[in-house]
């Protein structure tokens, strides 16, 4: 029976930046995690030689110092670096009219949305600078300086006040949606969809739903900082947190999977694993989803009310069909790495298999994939209702997927004569290996509706972090959530102490 200060449950992005920042603080960390192998939704896995990436390919700011993403503050902090590779254009959208370079840079992106509506490329303007403002308020204030608690926003008016007046003005557009702004700018229908798309892209809703604050960072990180892949794919991610945790002393354990948290007289006491170990802790930080630590991490005795509530009553977005292909890569030259795919214009694109996403990154680093091929990763959303592994599951998969290499077709037609390796996921798969309710995306919480709730719970000495918590889904939110979660079990001196190194004064 071990005793450290915190135990963090899950090695997701989320839980590896609050065990490592705790770690950094100088508290005694262990995370465990279930799966053997640690990134949670941003984990890779290698077949054939092939290196792929389950998740998140797409990021932006790792290797800018000055880019305000806070997964990169935490790097900083941590001391380590990545090597990485800037882009531009960032993708390409295509739609069933043509096809849209998304440049990073924002005069190239209106001069691509004008070719389709010049009407519309004006009107986009109008959003972009509402959301530019907002990104220069908030980009003054640096994530790893924030609490989540009202000592923390005094603490915030004390240390940037020029900030606040700049932001004050831009509190209603801070507390609306992407889609309120939408609505006062923009009026052409396909400019419209456009935002919509790139909304669901990132918090898996349409503009009314995502909260502005998510838009304003995603616009204002992608032409004022830069938008990168690191070498060694998005684990490489992974693996500069690990290294951090462990070298300010914390402890990640693999194939340590969690069975209960250890509530005693209403105070967390530590967890116990599957394999009958107890670790002692007064502090447990679950990384699991809100369902997941609620229905699995708690006795039902121990659970109040409102965070049963609050489990109920959060609805989760659906899970995905993925497509992991090793394809030859001959004649494929000048390749784009993002692609998304909207089949059909006339259905919502938040329909199942409407809109296809595809990476590429060996197109940014060759080593990903043997001499002379591809790494390619699609995926869409799908409902897990209805996936059951009986004798129709094989033929299913096969059905689901069709509408992904549709998709694939459409940006290299002969995808099918090239390919060397196949691997189809499903609901279950990504339930499975992420150890994700249902395997959701995440939950649902439009804005205006409500927030994403804090790190603290109901329960002394249990707190949480990842996307189902504040600020939400994504890797620089899950990356927030853990420095928010830290920054609330120690002192705002200590946090004070770390700022310089990020260039803002204590
Ligand atoms: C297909 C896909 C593509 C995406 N693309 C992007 C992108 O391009 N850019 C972007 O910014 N975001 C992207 N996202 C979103 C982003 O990847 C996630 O929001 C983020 O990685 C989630 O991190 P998390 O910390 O919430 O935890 P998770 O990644 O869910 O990790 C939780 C961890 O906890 C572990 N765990 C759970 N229960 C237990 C237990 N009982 N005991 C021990 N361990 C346990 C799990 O095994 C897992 O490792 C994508 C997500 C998906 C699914």
């Amino acid at each position: 029976m071990g005793r450290v200060d915190a135990i963090v449950i899950g090695s997701g992005i989320g839980g590896l930046v609050a065990g490592s920042l705790l770690a950094r603080y100088g508290w005694r960390v262990v995370v465990c995690e279930s799966h053997a192998k640690p990134g949670g939704a941003a984990h890779g896995f290698e077949h054939a030689g092939f290196r792929f990436d389950t998740g998140p390919s797409f990021f932006c700011g790792l290797g800018d110092p000055a880019s305000i993403n806070p997964l990169r503050q935490v790097l900083t902090v941590l001391g380590e670096e990545l090597e990485t590779i800037a882009y531009d254009p960032l993708g390409i959208y295509h739609l069933p009219e043509g096809d849209l370079p998304i440049f990073c840079k924002l005069d190239r992106y209106r001069e691509a949305i004008a070719h389709f509506t010049p009407q519309g490329a004006q009107e986009f303007a109008a959003f972009e600078q509402r959301m530019l403002v907002l990104y220069e308020g908030l980009r003054q204030i640096p994530t790893l300086s924030l609490r989540p608690d009202w000592r923390g926003l005094g603490e915030v008016l004390w240390r940037y006040p020029g900030a606040l007046l700049r932001l004050l003005p831009q509190l209603p557009t801070i507390q609306g949606s992407a889609g309120d702004v939408l609505d006062a700018t923009v009026r052409d229908p396909w400019v419209r969809r456009l935002v919509d798309l790139e909304c669901f892209l990132l918090s898996g809703l349409k503009a009314a739903e995502t909260v502005a604050p998510e838009v304003s960072f995603m616009l204002g990180e992608r032409s004022r900082s830069v938008v990168d892949y690191p070498l060694g794919g998005g684990e490489a991610i992974i693996q500069a947190l690990v290294r951090g945790l462990e070298a300010w002393g914390g402890e990640l354990r693999l194939n340590a999977h969690v069975d209960k948290v250890w509530v005693e007289d209403g105070q967390v006491r530590g967890v116990k694993l599957r394999r009958g170990e107890v670790i002692e802790a007064p502090v447990v930080i679950s990384n699991a989803t809100l369902w997941d630590t609620v229905t699995h991490l708690l006795k039902p005795e121990v659970v109040p009310a409102s965070l049963h509530q609050l489990a109920n009553q959060t609805a989760a977005i659906d899970s995905f069909m993925h497509l992991h292909l090793g394809i030859r890569a001959e004649g494929l030259d000048n390749l784009c790495g993002h692609h998304v795919v909207l089949h059909d214009g006339e259905t919502d694109l938040t329909t199942p298999g409407n809109t296809c996403m595809i990476s590429m990154p060996s197109v940014w680093d060759a080593s990903l994939a043997p001499p002379g091929h591809h790494v390619l990763h699609a995926y869409t959303l799908e409902p897990f209702e209805g996936w059951q592994r009986d004798h129709t599951y094989k033929d299913k998969k096969q059905a689901r997927a069709a509408t992904l290499y549709r998709a694939v077709e459409r940006v290299i037609p002969d995808v099918r004569d090239r390919m060397v390796v196949e691997r189809i996921g499903t609901p279950l798969t990504h339930a499975r290996y992420l150890r994700r309710h249902r395997g959701t995306y995440g939950p649902a919480i439009a804005a205006h509706q409500g927030q994403f709730p804090p790190p603290q719970t109901p329960i002394p000495g249990l707190y949480r972090v990842g996307d189902s918590t504040l600020p939400g889904i994504g890797v620089p939110a899950v990356a927030a959530s853990g420095i928010l979660c830290a920054n609330a079990l120690v002192s705002p001196a200590q946090t004070a102490e770390l700022l310089p190194l990020i260039g803002k004064r204590p």
